[in-house]
């Protein structure tokens, strides 16, 4: 728990969230300003800031949380149409929030050129 961390406040239940999906080491919730129909942030409970960060013994946490969006996606219709998992890494990738999140984003078509 970092104290000035949002996400930790979010995953300690300091800072209420739609949540969608919880276990011992993870939380899936709604993304507050949403970029698709299905755009939910996965995020281990323990702060981690960025992609960066992450050692091997993060390797388990990592692999469950990337089969746990996976049956998110299928539990909200978005799996065969397809979906799309962000995670962005500091300035130039446009990380916001500097602890590591995952952003499943489905229900519209994200391919681009659009068909
Ligand atoms: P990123 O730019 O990858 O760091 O993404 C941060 C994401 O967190 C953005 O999509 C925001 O809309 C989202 N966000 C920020 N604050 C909250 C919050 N309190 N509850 C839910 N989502 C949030
Ligand atoms: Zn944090």
């Amino acid at each position: 728990m970092k104290s000035d961390c949002i996400f930790c406040k979010i995953a300690n239940k300091e800072i209420k969230s739609e949540i969608v999906y919880e276990d011992k080491d993870m939380l899936a919730f709604k993304d507050i300003d949403p970029k698709a129909p299905v755009h939910f942030l996965f995020i281990p409970k323990k702060h981690i800031t960025t992609l960066n960060d992450i050692l091997p013994e993060d390797g388990a946490l990592l692999g469950n949380m990337f089969l746990k969006m996976k049956e998110t996606a299928l539990k909200h219709g978005i799996s065969s149409d397809g979906y799309r998992i962000v995670a962005n890494c500091n300035k130039n990738g446009g990380q916001a929030v500097l602890h590591l999140h995952f952003h499943l984003l489905g229900g519209r078509s994200l391919a681009w050129p659009p068909g």
